[in-house]
């Protein structure tokens, strides 16, 4: 399996990172050893001085498909949850400045933490979806997934152009202001739309 993420994909998180927006979404990816599964804690990497969370929707494909037409996205995945795009903040300033790959900032062992997936029903609107992040009880993220840019359907059929969706793959949509560092001890709690599916504790 894969996990493909998109960057940028909220104007205000755009903007405190001093990003400018995109006409297509910005893609990378993170191989299968990133996953942090649910209830895992995650060490503080040795290589960082300053390790942030993103909270994100995290859509599960259920289906393989190629060239996927925006139309018929909905039919490639069945499952929703959030997710922490961990991302080594001060390596990734390096790297961008320099013009180089970001790999080593996230796509790090541990560096994608998922919560427990909700299978998705026809009273859930996947474009009109809050999530909020706490950091040790206190709300640091809030978003909705009708501040997306690029809608899950329309992410969907842009990765199917280049890269073949396989079932499991995940796709991490990106995430609102409110990035921040974390520290050894805090607790991160990841709530969608209200109910609580995630929970990382930073050892
Ligand atoms: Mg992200």
């Amino acid at each position: 399996m894969k996990i493909i993420c998109v960057g940028r994909n909220y104007a205000d998180h755009a903007k405190e990172l001093k990003n400018d927006l995109t006409t297509e979404p910005v893609l990378f990816m993170k191989p299968k050893t990133a996953i942090l599964l649910p209830h895992k804690p995650l060490y503080y990497p040795e290589f960082t001085d300053d390790l942030h969370y993103e909270c994100e929707l995290v859509v599960k494909i259920s289906s393989n498909g190629k060239y996927i037409q925006e139309k018929f996205a909905h039919k490639y995945y069945d499952a929703i949850s959030l997710g922490i795009d961990f991302t080594a903040r001060d390596l990734q300033r390096e790297q961008q400045k320099k013009g180089l790959p970001w790999e080593i900032a996230k796509a790090f062992d541990g560096s994608a933490a998922v919560g427990t997936f909700v299978p998705l029903t026809e009273d859930i609107d996947v474009d009109n979806l809050s999530f909020r992040l706490d950091k040790n009880g206190e709300a640091v993220q809030n978003g909705n997934t009708s501040d997306m840019i690029f809608k899950v359907n329309n992410i969907i059929a842009y990765c199917s152009k280049f890269f073949t969706l396989n079932i499991g793959d995940l796709i991490f949509t990106g995430t609102p202001a409110g990035v921040g560092p974390v520290a050894v001890d805090d607790k991160l709690e990841g709530y969608l739309s209200g109910e609580k599916v995630l929970s990382v504790a930073v050892k």
